[in-house]
This record gives C-alpha cells, structure tokens and sequence, in this order.
C-alpha cells in the first residue's frame, strides 16, 4: 500500500479537482467559439448597398436581397 501524507493526499485532490475544472472549460470555450464562428458566418455584409442580412445556405456567392448583387461570404470572422 502507497504511504501518503495528509498534505500530499490534499494536494493532489485539490490538482485533480481543479485539472478537471480546467478540461472543462477548455471544451466549453471550443464548443461556443465554433457555435460562434457558425452564426458569424451566416452573416453577410453587403458593399455595394450597405446591407447586413443572414444566409445559412452553402454557398460562397450570396445574392443581396436588397439590391440584388453577389458577395461573397467573408471567411475572416
Ligand atoms: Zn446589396
């Protein structure tokens, strides 16, 4: 049987605790930066009229709805 002290024993409990504290909010923090570069990506900024308007389709060419022209889905955000 391992021997360990008291102030071992709590030290490593604590360490455990809070590398588990700190996996889960890694992977929290990946899930909501992907959701948010998802919704980002649904936005599209028109430069001819100025418009902001949301396309979840596939495509990288976008018609505006207000004036009709093509942009392009910016891949930056
Ligand atoms: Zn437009």
């Amino acid at each position: 049987m391992i021997q360990i002290t008291l102030s071992w024993f709590v030290f490593l409990d604590l360490a455990l605790f809070l590398a588990g504290v700190l996996i889960l909010w890694l992977g929290y923090e990946l899930i909501r930066k992907r959701r948010a570069n998802l919704i980002a990506r649904d936005r599209v900024f028109c430069r001819i009229c100025n418009s902001r308007y949301t396309d979840t389709s596939a495509s990288d060419l976008l018609h505006c709805p207000v004036c009709g022209s093509l942009n392009e889905r910016s891949t930056d955000a």
